[in-house]
């Protein structure tokens, strides 16, 4: 674990934290008006972001408030003036996000800031722990946001990687995922790619393989060809579906579907963000396709 410091006084800013990668659903915010947002990181990590390093609000230490930089959208502070927190030496550090919609989280100026310590070892790629974290879906409050996001960015990926060509997504939760807004805009009448999912333990032939980040490093899992890199969670639903949830026993909303044997599993759908994926071609330079179907 590191501990970021002020580079000016040496003063330590947040509590020990281990590097995570950056999770895809943090370059968009959720809905309108959306109250009560979770933190963009776990509680205890950190993640470089596009120019910042993203921090769990609870995780800092010995800031204060610049009181001149409390704007926001509409219920909180948005930090569209600039750094909001400054260090007890005056230096200022860091942007506290906390508004409707978008994901809590404070952004440490990374040129204020140092990282002191040891990081934490990098598990390697066949060591990794895929299973003692059970896989969550609809119960999750967020998981709906976070992995239509994700796959929001991810579609964009592989509209890109796409070129001019159809694709055709594996049977499965990548089909589930992604088939509906690809034969949407994606021409009819092309040759066909293949789109897969790839990474530890999975092998798959396609044209175009879905492969995971590593969840410390970022580091785009190895495969040869036209790769589309998503994150972890999102890459764990895709590929590792014997791991999502059933329906529970109990029912609940999900009664009506109690009398399928076996149980089906839940939710069936990622729906990928219609905003996430015109963000994130953007953000890559490409041209917002229009539904061609
Ligand atoms: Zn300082
Ligand atoms: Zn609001």
């Amino acid at each position: 674990m590191v501990v970021f410091e002020c580079v000016a006084c040496g003063a330590a800013l947040t509590v020990p934290v281990a590097q995570v990668d950056f999770p895809d659903h943090g370059h968009d915010s959720v809905g309108n008006g959306v109250l009560h947002m979770p933190a963009l990181v776990e509680p205890g990590t950190w993640a470089a972001g596009p120019g910042w390093i993203a921090i769990a609000p609870g995780d800092v230490r010995g800031v204060s408030w610049l009181p001149d930089r409390l704007a926001g959208d509409c219920c909180g502070v948005t930090g569209w003036e600039g750094p909001n927190l400054a260090c007890a030496c005056g230096a200022e550090v860091a942007t506290r996000v906390s508004d409707c919609s978008v994901w809590a989280v404070v952004w440490l100026e990374p040129a204020a800031v140092r990282a002191v310590g040891e990081p934490d070892a990098v598990v390697r790629w066949e060591e990794l722990d895929w299973e003692s974290t059970p896989l969550v879906g609809g119960e999750d409050e967020w998981w709906r946001d976070r992995m239509g996001n994700a796959a929001g960015v991810a579609l964009a990926g592989v509209l890109v990687a796409a070129g001019t060509a159809r694709v055709v997504a594996a049977d499965g939760p990548v089909a589930d995922t992604f088939q509906r807004a690809l034969d949407e805009l994606l021409p009819a009448e092309a040759p066909v790619k293949a789109l897969g999912v790839a990474g530890p333990g999975v092998v798959a032939e396609a044209d175009v393989l879905l492969v995971p980040r590593h969840p410390q490093t970022s580091e785009v899992w190895p495969a040869s060809g036209t790769v589309v890199p998503i994150g972890a969670e999102l890459w764990r639903w895709l590929a590792r579906e014997h791991e999502q949830p059933v329906v529970p026993a109990t029912g609940g909303r999900w009664e009506p579907y109690l009398s399928d044997d076996p149980l089906p599993r839940r939710p069936k759908r990622v729906e990928p963000g219609r905003f996430a994926m015109e963000g994130a071609l953007r953000r890559l330079g490409r041209s917002v396709p229009r539904p061609s179907r």
